[in-house]
């Protein structure tokens, strides 16, 4: 590491790594700082516990005091949460965008950035719907819905192996660390530091000058950008003295599969994971869920967060599912919710995720479960049986907004109390979305990026 940098980003995930290897391919010099380390395609297995262990962020928990806690799932590598995802790209609803409390941004604002991503991950239709998509299908039917093609940034060497949580290992499902991140650092134009937590942003006068490292290091930095994921960003924006709306506001998209027994193998683990998605009820209106088609958790994950209406699944009953595993075809179920969560910690340093549901969210949580679970028998399943909640879309701790009391940094994501601090992950994202947001995450993280390089006041230039 040099001791000075145009740009710093903290985190190399979906927002982090596009940001770093865009500016670092227009000539800026730029610094990627990673917390997780630095595994390629060809270390990557269909091992679930080690992945789990390699490439995940260690399982974090948000609670409430009257619901059960909700799994917060991410990764903590090179790549980010791009390297373990299931690579679906979609772009966010019109009315989705119409919730952000941004008068005048929308869709128009975004359509070209989100063209320039298509284009670079190369996002494509995925028609090659699984053999378990054909099974639930009359399920879907029989209720007067449909399913449709998701598309999704995985290309055509994509061999349906299913372990896209274990990361990718022909490099056919795309993450910002085998696009962005590589294409600029295997030519030597990015410096990336694998391993190196970031812990706070110097601050000087009211202006970003640095980071300094978990380790004590300092490196100082033209502008800093903050892109450690919507649990961790927060964290860091706190320690850095900034106060405010952060780690407010939090969101998220709560998740749960619903898992239906056949009578024939659908083995849905060796699959690309979703190939169609339902999306009747996408809008509140309409239910404000939306559902993905078919999906299985790998063994580990899957038997260890059964439950039925009794809740979680234990002894026999249990044993009995886990021994079908190959007959179990799973639909997921994400919900709309209102930013109802929240990222604190204490003085000591120890991390807290709450949440608190209303009524409006419960709603569209139990009447998802009941939807899916009507799908499922409709469609000929004998026994259903679904997951705990989680979050794997996790948004909004740090939200862009015009109003400093309201939100964390500006329209151009920067910080309304630092100047040439910037925020450049889903943490932007002011109300979560109804679709899986990373498409998104990179549209703002690009509308970040070329607002970095015209640098209109100059922080680059010295
Ligand atoms: C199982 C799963 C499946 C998913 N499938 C999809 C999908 O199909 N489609 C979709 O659109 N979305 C999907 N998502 C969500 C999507 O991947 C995320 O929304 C997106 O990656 C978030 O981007 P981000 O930049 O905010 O954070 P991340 O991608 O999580 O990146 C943050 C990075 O910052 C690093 N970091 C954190 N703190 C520090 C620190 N102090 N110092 C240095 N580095 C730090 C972390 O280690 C991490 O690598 C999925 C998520 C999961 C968990
Ligand atoms: S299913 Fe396709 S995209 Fe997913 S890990 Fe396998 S080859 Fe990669």
């Amino acid at each position: 590491m040099k001791a000075r940098y145009d740009v710093v980003v903290v985190g190399s995930g979906a927002g982090g790594g596009l940001i770093a290897g865009e500016l670092a391919q227009r000539g800026r010099d730029v610094l990627l700082l990673e917390a997780g380390p630095h595994f390629t395609a060809a270390d990557f297995t269909r091992f679930e516990a080690r992945a789990n262990h390699e490439l995940w962020w260690p399982l974090r928990f948000a609670t409430s005091p009257d619901a059960p806690p909700i799994a917060l799932l991410g990764a903590r590598c090179v790549g980010g949460t791009t390297v373990i995802n299931t690579k679906v790209a979609l772009r966010a609803h019109e009315r989705d965008l119409a919730k952000w409390e941004l008068p005048g941004f929308g869709r128009a604002d975004l359509d070209p950035y989100y063209d320039r991503v298509e284009a670079y991950l190369g996002v494509r239709e995925r028609n090659d719907w699984t053999k378990s998509v054909h099974t639930v299908l009359p399920g879907f039917e029989a209720l007067g819905a449909s399913l449709e093609s998701v598309h999704a940034y995985a290309d055509v060497n994509c061999m349906r192996c299913g372990s896209c949580l274990q990361g990718c290992p022909t490099n056919a499902g795309k993450s910002t660390q085998n696009t962005w991140i590589h294409e600029a650092w295997a030519r030597g134009l990015m410096d990336l530091e694998a391993n190196t937590p970031v812990d706070r942003v110097a601050v000087d006068g009211g202006e970003a000058s640095g980071v300094v490292l978990a380790d004590g290091r300092t490196v100082d930095a033209g502008a800093v950008v903050v892109a450690g994921g919507a649990l961790n960003t927060p964290q860091i924006l706190r320690r850095s003295g900034l106060d405010g709306a952060v780690g407010r506001n939090l969101g998220l998209h709560p998740v749960r599969l619903v898992y239906g027994l056949f009578d024939e193998p659908q083995d849905n683990h060796m699959a690309y994971p979703i190939t169609t998605h339902c999306m009747d009820h996408q809008h509140d209106e309409d239910g404000g869920f939306v559902i993905e088609a078919t999906t299985i958790q790998d063994p580990i994950a899957f038997a260890t967060t059964l439950c039925d209406e009794n809740g979680p699944l234990w002894g026999q009953p249990l044993v009995d599912a886990a021994k079908r595993y190959r007959n179990w075809v799973g639909v997921l179920a994400m919900v709309n919710d209102e930013n109802n969560a929240a990222v604190s910690a204490d003085d000591g340093g120890a991390e807290e995720f709450t949440f608190d549901f209303n009524e409006r969210e419960r709603r569209r949580l139990d009447d998802s479960l009941a939807f899916s679970r009507d799908v499922l028998l409709a469609a000929g399943a004998t026994q259903v049986l679904w997951s705990g909640l989680a979050s794997t879309h996790v948004q909004g701790s740090a939200r862009m907004g015009d109003d400093p009391a309201t939100s964390v940094v500006d329209r151009n994501a920067e910080s309304h109390e630092v100047r040439r601090l910037f925020v450049g992950d889903g943490s932007l994202v002011p109300r979560t979305l109804s679709v899986n947001p990373s498409l998104t995450i990179m549209a703002l993280a690009l509308r970040l990026a070329d607002h970095l390089h015209a640098d209109p006041q100059g922080y680059l230039a010295g």
